[in-house]
């Protein structure tokens, strides 16, 4: 299942993320950039040791404490295909105020720090969906108004892909999306 949104800058698919062809995947990672379960385990297996040392220099030089909620840093894609991954940290879901402005914050940062460094494909995963419980329709509502807020004012980003693990995860984004 694939869907071409905006002028095909933006595609919505189902599959695996680790095998996306573009300039950069993102990773649903943790603050302590060391890799972990979900999405980030797959990213960290499949892309091998490079990033991993990447993470541990981050850590060392930028972030000691570990890297802030709705921040993003970039590193090497290893043995991806993506050239690059992009780290950021979504919010654990809780119900508390402020929860969607730090998930619309993950991509904003990330898709700035792609622009900056001249890449023109990203692909996403459903940030904080997973172990961090985020509802998953609220989430497609968040990130949808955040990726399109960013391409209307930033042409440099030929296309955006939201990919998803199952085919209901991808309907669920497309019902809620506001593109
Ligand atoms: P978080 O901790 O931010 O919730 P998770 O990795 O647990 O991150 O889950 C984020 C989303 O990524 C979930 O919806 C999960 O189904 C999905 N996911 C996990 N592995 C992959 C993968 N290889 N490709 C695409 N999506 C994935």
């Amino acid at each position: 299942m694939e869907q071409e949104l905006l002028d095909g800058r933006v595609l919505v698919k189902v599959g695996d993320l680790t095998k996306e062809d573009v300039d950069a995947i993102v990773n649903a990672a943790n603050s302590g950039l060391m890799g972990g379960g979900g999405v980030d385990g797959a990213i960290h297996r499949a892309g091998g040791r490079a990033i991993l040392d990447e993470c541990k220099r981050i850590r060392e030089t930028d972030w000691p404490e570990g890297l802030p909620t709705g921040r993003a840093v970039i590193t090497t894609g290893g043995d991806l295909k993506a050239r690059h991954v992009i780290h950021t940290v979504g919010p654990v879901w809780s119900g508390r105020p402020g929860k969607d402005e730090q998930l619309a914050s993950c991509y904003t940062e990330s898709l700035r720090l792609a622009a900056d460094q001249g890449l023109r494909t990203i692909a996403f995963p459903a940030i904080s969906t997973g172990i961090y419980h985020f509802p998953k329709d609220r989430a497609a509502r968040v990130a949808s108004a955040a990726v399109k807020a960013f391409l209307e004012e930033n042409d440099s980003i030929e296309q955006v892909r939201f990919v998803f693990f199952s085919e209901g995860d991808a309907r669920t984004f497309l019902e809620n999306s506001g593109f």
